[in-house]
């Protein structure tokens, strides 16, 4: 879920979905301006990776190098990078500036989000995913009761979150399936170290496909490759695709002849 798992008590125990509303605002005048990205516990998804390295126009070795400390996702051992803050006491986001964010154009998905927290929650019996909200209440956030009415569905759309959503989705699906496999099965820790640079190393990822055998050993269609070759969304989404056949033996990318032979020999 995009809030913090650490402080539960903030999120309002009420289940929101789309058409829920709310009533806030956010502006420059708020006295508490810039308060929320203090103690900040951001968890970075692989597009929020992508647009702020290409806004810095370094790569994403780079970012992760500079900008990030790994830590898990909630109940698994998947890595996840999270922002490193600034000061010890105040754990302020290092992007933050006199004007408010330094990077609005390219913050964070869970930035855009709040106050609203999102999950997913995959419903086993229907097979299927139900999307769920919930109002992160924080005392020092001054901006609930004031401005307009909103739905979710309206502020989705207007903090520019269903780009990510629509890039970030294969990787959701790789969480929820390691979740629905239960406390008992184990990854590797090879195999956990390839999840981190497919999600989130996107130029790893593409040195690995491009500089190593990967393409002599999958059957990836041309176009595809034309693609992947300069399009940080389309190599991220193939990433997720290959990771599911790799973690979990799902929809795996078809082998070259000479390769599928040579596995069954
Ligand atoms: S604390 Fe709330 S109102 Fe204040 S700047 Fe942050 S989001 Fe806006
Ligand atoms: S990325 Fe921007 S909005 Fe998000 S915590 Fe940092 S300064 Fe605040």
């Amino acid at each position: 879920m995009y809030a913090p798992k650490d402080r539960p008590e903030i999120l309002v125990p009420v289940r929101l979905d789309l058409a829920s509303t709310f009533t806030f605002t956010c502006e420059l005048k708020v006295a508490c301006f810039g308060r929320c990205c203090q103690d900040a516990q951001i968890m970075l998804t692989p597009y929020d990776i992508v647009r702020m390295k290409n806004r810095f126009g370094i790569t994403s070795d780079e970012f992760l190098a500079l900008y990030t400390v790994p830590g898990p996702i909630e109940n698994t051992e998947l890595p996840i990078p999270y922002l490193k803050t600034i000061g010890k006491d105040e754990r302020t986001c290092p992007f933050l500036d006199v004007k408010g964010c330094g990077i609005y154009e390219d913050r964070p998905v869970s930035c855009r989000y709040y106050p609203l927290g999102a999950g997913i929650f995959h419903n086993r019996d229907a097979s299927e995913k139900e999307r769920f909200f919930a109002l992160v209440k924080e005392p020092h956030c001054l901006g609930h009761g004031l401005g307009r009415e909103w739905t979710v569905r309206e502020w989705i759309e207007d903090q520019g979150i269903p780009e990510y959503d629509e890039v970030n989705a294969g990787w959701v699906e790789l969480i929820l399936k390691r979740k629905s496999l239960g406390p008992f099965v184990t990854i590797p820790e090879k195999t956990l170290k390839m999840f981190f640079m497919g999600c989130y190393n996107v130029d790893g990822f593409r040195r690995f496909v491009f500089d190593s055998k990967f393409l002599d050993i999958y059957v990836v269609p041309q176009d595809r490759i034309d693609r992947m070759e300069n399009d940080d969304k389309e190599i991220l989404i193939f990433a997720f695709e290959w990771l599911k056949g790799t973690l979990y033996g799902e929809g795996k990318l078809p082998l070259r002849t000479q390769t599928a032979t040579a596995e069954a020999e």
